[in-house]
């Protein structure tokens, strides 16, 4: 089942096409890498469709929304596309345990503050962080870390999730143990999730579908078997 389309959305940064014509079907539930080369516009997609930047023309829709039309004139801003990102760095606030900092998006929501308890105990104990809450970012290891920041994204029920690069900064034994705790979160929780990466290897490992792009152009799609066929 689709739930989300972007058709022929194009962006230029002065005289880099960052983007240029990318229409594709997001499909419910689904794990959808974008893999390139640095550079290729896979951040732009992603920030793109987070609301973060906004395209020079064509549509996206997400589960039936218009969530940005440029000849509809509809620009629905970040907050309000319940949509969230991951990103690589940065990923928390030092000063805020991780109780706090995977409350927030709620806590600004001013959800009642027993469901929000409620809520946060068991996204810490979906991505294996239970009994770590009093902790301080800097008290956490890399992989613990990440997996906090996808506690905060999964939090507010998103739509999708969306993450840039998660796992580039963990070394390669504890990358591909997130990989698998990320196909195992999607599994459980059903969630549509757009991954960004460069790394060829992971998108094969997790990915029920990869999309490879190259200057800005999107050049195949399809389950990794299709988009790498063995000789
Ligand atoms: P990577 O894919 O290696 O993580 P980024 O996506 O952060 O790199 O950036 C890719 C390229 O885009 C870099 O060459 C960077 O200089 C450029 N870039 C990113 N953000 C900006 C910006 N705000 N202004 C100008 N150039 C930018
Ligand atoms: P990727 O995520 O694949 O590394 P990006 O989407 O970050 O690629 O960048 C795509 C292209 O757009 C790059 O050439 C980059 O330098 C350029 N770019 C990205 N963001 C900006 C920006 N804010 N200002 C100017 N150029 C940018």
């Amino acid at each position: 089942m689709i739930s989300g389309m972007i058709r022929s959305i194009s962006k230029k940064y002065n005289e880099v096409n960052a983007l240029n014509d990318i229409s594709l079907d997001i499909y419910k539930g689904e794990l959808l890498s974008i893999l390139g080369s640095s550079g290729c516009g896979k951040s732009t997609l992603l920030y793109c469709i987070a609301g973060l930047e906004k395209p020079d023309c064509g549509n996206i829709n997400l589960n039936d929304r218009v969530l940005f039309s440029k000849t509809k004139k509809v620009f629905i801003p970040p907050e309000k596309r319940n949509v969230s990102l991951v990103f690589q760095n940065y990923a928390l606030w030092p000063h805020m345990n991780i109780f706090k900092n995977v409350a927030y998006p709620l806590q600004i929501r001013k959800v009642n503050k027993s469901i929000i308890k409620k809520e946060v105990f068991n996204i810490l104990d979906l991505v294996g962080l239970s009994g770590k809450e009093k902790k301080y970012p800097f008290e956490l290891s890399g992989g613990e870390q990440q997996r906090a920041a996808v506690a905060r994204g999964l939090i507010m029920k998103p739509d999708i999730l969306l993450l840039d690069e998660p796992f580039s900064n963990l070394d390669a034994k504890l990358r591909e143990k997130m990989q698998d705790e990320l196909k195992r979160i999607q599994k459980l929780t059903k969630l549509t999730m757009i991954h960004v990466t460069h790394d060829q290897e992971e998108a094969m490992r997790i990915s029920d579908r990869i999309a490879i792009m190259n200057k800005g152009k999107l050049l195949q799609i399809g389950c990794p078997s299709e988009v790498y066929k063995k000789p």
